[in-house]
């Protein structure tokens, strides 16, 4: 069967056919999208030497403690002086600093007398403080920043300094996801009898919205298939990048979507991954000469279906904008784990921190592929590799916050 790593390099590799589609935005839309260019600035940063305080502009001699003040310089408004020994003007934060100055002393360490500043006795300074010198910053024509990041905030107000009020982006991914089980209702419906809600369908939609990228509801399909085969078929013909199923890709009597994606000329990677939860998961690429298409075949069970778009999706449509997921951290184990295959297990784990700073983690209760309420309360996925079957307390293990 085919090994949590060997899956995992077959999708990535599998991705790299995609051609990523670039679109301009405002830079105020750009927001949470992903960085498609690096940028550089069209200035040096900051632009003109400028006083990082409020306070007095002097020419640096250690034996002098009084200077007599010339004028008043504030932020943008600029006015020509030549700063001697003995001399000052007073500049506000971000005021150009005047010729002949070096050091700016804070208006916290002088006193005023009529057009003087004197020292104050205990304030002590050295040359070249509180200012900020021009391109300290950053450099004209210097990369500000490098492309494949998640736009923040941060990224946003250095973009607006390097003058850009368009960036280019990475295009969203549209990815469709269908729900098959004849035993689905929408979750406006309460279930009689034998009837549960779809959950999956708002598990990956959440999901997708997470990384910002567009999620498309195709709803329920009842395992029938005629229908499933329509619906796969439309995903194909439409315009959508990835298609995630959960539901009907085992091994029972009525888990029709392999076969139908086999049908519909959809080759498949991959089917039944060695881990748990979530082994029967289905990968399948489908080429119209035109364009490339994904699609995923996740089991219906609600933590198998959301482990694996953590651990096999997720990840990959990370890495194919260029951006490894790198949030494994070690956590200290608290107690005993056991497992009798040899699968990759994920399982559904809490961590918490101590004051030092030390990271600790055990499994939530009940771990079996239906207890959704459970995955709930978890923080974390704990990897217990394949080759091993105990863990033991105060071992350290990789685990994946989600
Ligand atoms: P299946 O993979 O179709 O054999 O389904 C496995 C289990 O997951 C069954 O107990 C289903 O009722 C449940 N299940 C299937 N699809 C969903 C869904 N969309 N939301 C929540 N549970 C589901
Ligand atoms: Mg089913």
């Amino acid at each position: 069967m085919t090994s949590y790593d060997e899956a995992n390099e077959i999708i990535s590799k599998e991705f790299q056919n995609y051609k990523l589609q670039i679109e301009e935005v405002a830079l105020s839309d750009s927001t949470g999208r992903i960085l498609a260019e690096d940028i550089y600035s069209d200035i040096d940063l900051p632009p003109f030497t400028n006083s990082a305080m409020d306070g007095y502009a002097i020419k640096f001699n250690s034996d002098i403690t009084k200077w007599k003040i010339i004028g008043e310089i504030s932020a943008g408004n600029f006015k020509e002086y030549n700063i001697d020994e003995g001399l000052t003007v007073s500049v506000m934060t971000g005021g150009k600093i005047p010729d002949g100055a070096d050091t700016i002393i804070p208006i916290e360490d002088i006193i005023i007398e009529k057009d003087t500043i004197i020292l104050k006795d205990n304030a002590t300074f050295r040359k070249g403080i509180n200012i900020r010198i021009k391109g300290n910053d950053l450099l004209k024509n210097q990369i500000a920043l490098s492309k494949n990041i998640f736009i923040k905030p941060r990224h946003i107000a250095v973009a607006a300094s390097c003058g850009k009020s368009r960036l280019k982006v990475y295009k969203k991914l549209n990815i469709a996801v269908l729900a098959t089980g004849d035993e689905l209702v929408d979750i406006t419906t309460k279930p009689d009898e034998d009837k549960i809600r779809s959950s999956n369908l708002y598990a990956l939609l959440s999901a997708i919205n997470e990384m910002n990228q567009t999620g498309i509801n195709l709803g329920i399909v009842k395992d029938q298939e005629d229908e499933i085969r329509t619906r796969i078929s439309s995903f194909l013909n439409s315009n959508n990048d990835i298609l995630i199923t959960t539901g009907g890709v085992s091994v029972g009597k009525y888990d029709y979507v392999k076969s139908i994606m086999e049908e519909l000329g959809i080759k498949i990677n991959f089917w039944k991954a060695n881990i748990k939860p979530g082994k029967p998961i289905i990968f399948g690429t489908y080429n119209n000469g035109s364009a490339i298409k994904f699609v995923f075949g996740l089991p219906g069970n609600p933590v198998s279906c959301i482990v694996n778009f953590l651990i096999f999706i997720k990840n990959n449509i990370l890495y194919l904008f260029g951006i490894e997921k790198d949030d494994l951290f070690i956590a200290e184990l608290t107690e005993d784990l056991k497992k009798k295959d040899d699968k990759k297990h994920f399982m559904r784990g809490m961590f918490s921190k101590n004051i030092e700073g030390n990271v600790f983690v055990k499994r939530v209760g009940l771990q079996s592929s239906g207890n959704l309420a459970e995955m709930g309360k978890a923080n974390c996925l704990i990897i217990f590799d394949e080759e091993k079957r105990e863990l033991k307390t105060g071992e350290k293990v990789f685990c994946i916050p989600i």
